[in-house]
């Protein structure tokens, strides 16, 4: 069997795949069943086609891995389109979880939009309420006045949507107050709470010392005396908080008789002046996650204590609790989260806004092209898991990676561009893929004719050395002479010999900002077909994934993404 072209480029393409996942080599033997695969017709005559595979294999092994990934491009289109494998790790069972049944909860407080941590919530939730066939409840608790930001409701709709949760229902806790006081009523006639008129330091030493509390102990027709009076404005802030009873002598004191509800004479960013006593986050959290039915509570090992001192208000009324689950905690390095300091960035100016790219919040992320399904894959790895873990950002941008580089197209990015002459003579064209890999997305053509002057990068001009040969990505080689540069004819096989390939822009290039996530900005030039990839990822070869925008003045942005 003669080895035609096609049959030839199917074995370099596979070779060249192979070694480049193999950290630089392949062998015969691992191709052959891989060749047939996709050629079922040579497979009665491997033995004829052998020596042609062991020369490639030979000239393969022998270039650098970016010789192999260089040539690649050029073979790519030999391989068949690769199906994305279903890896589904899927998430563990949760107990007592019924399909249909399930009724599940993402609660955030409005006081900024959302970022990463929470998206691991959203994440779990979303997924194992699709699992179950349940429902989605998305609420806001507000019932911190100082805490809110007004903006961050209709914000946190929208991070939740990119994420592709759809919440069934949705409540914001500052329209349900009454429910809240009804609630404490209930508990103030059963005994199960108490007002506390204590100094707040005071009452806290005799919970962890021992001590009394003779308010504990009165009767609950004075206890709602003073609950009214707490309502009615007779205590300031601080005179006077509901508290549930718990066990004084719990081994945490953290968990003996909490807060329920206190005076706060702050105007809700919300709801204005309407109220001034307000629950507390436990106790809101306990009295919702009930009236809606939540059978799941999913939430971090942070939230221990306050699931147990929950789970006195679910004895007091004698209600089914939840099954809580509390993942571990998630350090990140590398990203800034706090709200504070976001707000008062963006307030000085320091920060372009809630979606700066130095942020670790959902619309940064965003903006910077990581895509929900990147996020949402790395979460679902992690799972339930107890153990803490440290994020990590390779393999969230490994996932993005593997899911945008087929769409982004690619484009040359002349970062720190100077330019450079070429003498020479003739008119010659490149034909460069905006996707290798799809070669139906067109092609950026340029025609240069020499003498002429070309952008090249700064880093790239500095690292050629006076008469080295290099080439130009898919135009043609030139050899640097003194301060220009030379044509040096079209010989591919320089690259396997080791010379460098390098990006350039013929013309004026588009000027363009790259925003990185440590704050640095990096200028330079693209190439005019950047523009129809606005709103889109595009991958700057040899610089990396990018989101673009574009300024009313025309220039180019750039957000990055990973490399
Ligand atoms: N609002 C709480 C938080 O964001 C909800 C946590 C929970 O109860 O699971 O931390």
């Amino acid at each position: 069997m003669t080895v035609d072209q096609g049959l030839r480029d199917l074995i370099y393409a596979l070779a060249l795949k192979y070694a480049i996942k193999y950290g630089g080599k392949t062998s015969t033997k691992s191709l052959v069943g891989k060749i047939i695969a996709i050629r079922p017709d040579v497979r009665s005559k491997v033995r004829e086609i052998i020596p042609e595979i062991e020369r490639i294999v030979k000239e393969v092994n022998e270039m650098t891995l970016e010789e192999q990934k260089t040539l690649l491009e050029k073979y790519a289109e030999m391989l068949p389109e690769e199906k994305p494998k279903e890896e589904k790790k899927g998430l563990p069972p949760l107990s007592g979880a019924d399909v249909g049944k399930v009724r599940m909860r993402f609660a955030p407080g409005p006081s900024g939009p959302l970022h990463i941590g929470h998206s691991r919530a959203v994440v779990l939730n979303d997924e194992y309420v699709k699992m179950y066939k349940g429902k989605f409840i998305l609420r806001l608790e507000d019932t911190n006045p100082k805490n809110v930001l007004p903006e961050a409701y209709e914000m946190i709709k929208e991070d939740v949507s990119w994420l592709g949760a759809k919440w069934h229902e949705f409540y914001i806790q500052s329209d349900r107050m009454q429910i809240y006081y009804e609630h404490a009523r209930k508990l103030l006639e059963m005994g199960k709470a108490y007002i506390c008129t204590e100094d707040p330091e005071v009452w806290r030493k005799k919970k962890v010392h021992g001590g009394k509390i003779p308010e504990r102990e009165l009767p609950p027709e004075d206890q709602l005396e003073k609950w009214e009076k707490m309502l009615d404005g007779d205590y300031k802030p601080g005179e006077a908080v509901f508290v549930v009873k718990t066990d004084l002598n719990h081994p945490n004191p953290a968990v003996r008789d909490f807060v329920g509800f206190r005076i706060v004479e702050e105007p809700h960013p919300r709801i204005g002046d309407k109220y001034r006593v307000y629950p507390t986050y436990n106790f809101a959290v306990a009295i919702d996650d009930h009236l809606m039915g939540i059978t799941h509570v999913l939430r971090g090992k942070d939230h221990l204590v306050n699931t147990m001192r929950q789970e006195y208000i679910y004895e007091h009324f004698g209600w089914e609790k939840p099954y809580f689950y509390h993942y571990g905690l998630v350090s990140m390095e590398n990203v800034i989260l706090k709200t504070t300091v976001i707000k008062e960035g963006i307030k000085k100016g320091e920060f372009i806004g809630w979606d700066d790219p130095r942020l670790g919040t959902l619309r940064a992320l965003a903006k910077r092209g990581i895509s929900p399904e990147a996020l949402r894959k790395y979460w679902i790895d992690v799972g339930l898991k107890e153990v803490d873990i440290k994020f990590s950002w390779d393999i969230l941008y490994a996932y993005n990676r593997e899911l945008i580089d087929r769409k982004a197209n690619r484009y040359f990015f002349v970062w720190d561009p100077i330019k450079v002459r070429i003498k020479g003579t003739g008119r010659y064209e490149a034909k460069i893929p905006k996707h290798p890999n799809d070669l139906s997305r067109g092609y950026r053509v340029r025609t240069v004719e020499l003498p002429t002057e070309v952008y090249i990068s700064r880093d790239d001009w500095e690292s050629i050395k006076e008469g080295e040969l290099f080439r130009l990505k898919d135009l043609f080689n030139v050899k640097r002479v003194k301060d220009y540069l030379e044509y040096a004819g079209n010989d591919l096989s320089i690259i396997k010999r080791g010379s460098k390939i390098i990006h350039w822009i013929c013309g004026e290039g588009i000027k363009t900002v790259v925003y990185k996530t440590d704050g640095s900005i990096v200028g330079g030039i693209c190439e005019p077909e950047v523009l129809e990839s606005v709103g889109k990822v595009v991958q700057f070869e040899r610089f990396g994934y990018c989101r673009i925008e574009r300024l009313p003045d025309g220039t180019v942005v750039g957000y990055f993404a990973h490399s």
